[in-house]
């Protein structure tokens, strides 16, 4: 049996399962400070059954330098309490199992990637809910540089109708996650995107800087698909207005451009946590 951790910043999910393809028992428990969290979930793991491998795919930003003394751990979330949390050095020490760590939206991209069959070879995973962060797989591989790819902190265009905000990112201001976040966009207008009356300017605004990241990763690494998962993506019709959005901003320019696509994902809410059940699989076999 497997173990995986879907650890969010609102939520971790915890699954175990006979491959990632069966899930055999869930939990989803709130994410409070480190010590509470991790604990409620190993002790749910304790009777859920023996597990050979566990996988994490975890919010961030994170350490995935398997040569780093400070692998495995979260690093400099603004999140309370959470920065330098060695969460795959807790669970290897109590579940004494091998850890597979990775990102979460790394995990639900490899998950959507393998949902997808492989077509195209590439793919971006982006996730826009309580913060936005990206995961790639180019060439069947989820990738990342000296560090995973932080797609939430680019700054985009601003709108002309969305000038004044300064953003609520704090290391940016007005990047990315610092403008169409879900409380980037609660702390503008006063409610959740989906409850905003469908003429309200914030979902062309919302859908044009989502359509931006988007162009910036057709443009910058080529990738065939891109999918949007997350609460705030769960809006009707952003998922739509951003692909109709980002090909106006590719204005017919960029090879293969017709081919790009923008979908919702194919596993609906379960991406990550089946990208993390894969990422124990993988461990699994060493
Ligand atoms: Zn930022």
């Amino acid at each position: 049996m497997l173990g995986a951790i879907e650890a969010g910043g609102t939520k971790f999910v915890l699954a175990v399962g006979t491959s990632s393809q069966n899930i055999t028992a869930r939990r989803s428990i709130p994410t409070r400070d480190p010590a509470i969290t991790l604990a409620e979930a190993a002790d749910w793991f304790a009777q859920a059954g023996a597990i050979s491998a566990l996988g994490i795919g975890s919010f961030g930003p994170v350490d995935l330098d398997p040569a780093s003394l400070t692998w495995g751990r979260i690093t400099n979330t603004p999140k309370p309490g959470w920065a330098d949390c060695d969460i795959a050095g807790f669970f290897m020490d109590r579940l004494g199992v091998p850890v597979g760590f990775y990102t979460d939206v790394n995990a639900a991209a490899l998950a959507e990637y393998a949902a997808a069959g492989g077509v195209g070879g590439s793919l971006a995973y982006l996730t826009i809910g309580t913060g936005i962060g990206g995961g790639l797989v180019l060439d069947g591989k989820p990738v990342h540089g000296i560090a995973h790819p932080e797609v939430g902190h680019i700054y985009p265009r601003r709108t002309a109708d969305d000038c004044e905000f300064p953003g609520i990112c704090p290391h940016h201001g007005d990047c990315l996650e610092g403008l169409a976040s879900g409380p980037a966009i609660f702390t503008r207008w006063g409610k959740p995107l989906s409850q905003l009356p469908e003429g309200h300017p914030a979902h062309a605004i919302i859908a044009d800087y989502i359509a931006q990241a988007c162009h910036m990763l057709f443009a910058s690494v080529a990738v065939g698909e891109i999918v949007i998962g997350g609460g705030v993506a769960n809006t009707p019709d952003l998922v739509e207005r951003v692909a109709e959005r980002a090909r106006a901003l590719d204005a017919g320019y960029l090879p293969g451009g017709t081919r790009h696509a923008i979908i919702r994902p194919r596993l609906g809410g379960d991406a990550g946590i089946i990208g993390a059940l894969m990422l124990a699989e993988a461990t699994g076999k060493g």
